[in-house]
């Protein structure tokens, strides 16, 4: 194991008063109660997901940007979004936008594996080189288009997809499994979105929406269908 590691996993992470109290004022203060989330993002060392310049706001109320023109959400929304995938342990959870792999590895902690989909080259490489080296094993991270889902690794218990689709793409309907979950902020580029959970139950999908947020439009294949 390397230094780093060492000093993330010891009690000298200088960060860990940031980061039990972001949990507590910005993630439990806000309604988010489920221990596994709470227990998984205080240990996630978010300041090592963002670039250097902005590591000492790694754990303020705001999202931050990584670079690219994309953003890592902030804790607030990502507490809220693995809430509501419910996750209970033994899941296969598929990303779409890994941007900083942030979101999964909180999941990494919560669920069996996790398989997340970055369209940008360079974010990909980078969140895959920073999740191996901090040993989220059963993280998996591809460069590509999450529009069409991972169709080795399918089907999916979770889909989470951090980046805002104008509709939900059927290939990740297709790939979810009986029962499961699409937790995702539906809407248009740069306008408020809803955060939607949809259910696969009977055959049908049972949408529910819960909070406005605001996310980077998805990328790719889903411009061309726009007017689908
Ligand atoms: N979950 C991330 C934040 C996501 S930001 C974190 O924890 O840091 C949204 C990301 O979605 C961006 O990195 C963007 O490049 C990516 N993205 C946009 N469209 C995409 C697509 N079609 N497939 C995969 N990733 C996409």
């Amino acid at each position: 194991m390397s230094c780093q590691n060492n000093n993330i996993k010891s009690k000298n992470d200088p960060y860990i008063n940031l980061r039990r109290d972001m949990v507590k004022n910005q993630i439990q203060a806000r309604g988010i109660t489920d221990k596994k989330v709470l227990d998984a993002m205080l240990k996630v060392p978010r300041h090592l997901f963002v670039p250097e310049a902005v590591r000492d706001e790694a754990y303020e109320d705001y999202p931050l940007s990584i670079g690219e023109g994309q953003t890592i959400s902030q804790p607030y929304i990502v507490g809220i979004m693995t809430e509501l995938a419910s996750i209970k342990g033994d899941e296969k959870v598929l990303e779409i936008g890994t941007g900083s792999g942030y979101q999964a590895a909180v999941l990494s902690w919560l669920c069996r594996e996790v398989y997340t989909i970055e369209i940008v080259e360079n974010l990909a490489k980078t969140a895959e080189k920073r999740l191996k080296d901090l040993e989220y094993n059963n993280v998996h991270v591809r460069y590509g288009d999450g529009y069409l889902g991972w169709t080795e690794a399918q089907p999916f218990d979770v889909i989470i997809i951090t980046c805002a689709p104008p509709y939900l793409p059927d290939s990740l309907v297709r790939q979810l499994k009986k029962g499961g979950k699409i937790i995702a902020p539906m809407g248009e580029e740069y306008a408020t979105q809803t955060l939607t959970v949809f259910e696969k139950k009977d055959g049908n999908l049972i949408k529910t929406e819960h909070e406005p947020v605001r996310f980077v439009p998805m990328k790719g294949k889903i411009e061309q269908n726009l007017s689908k």
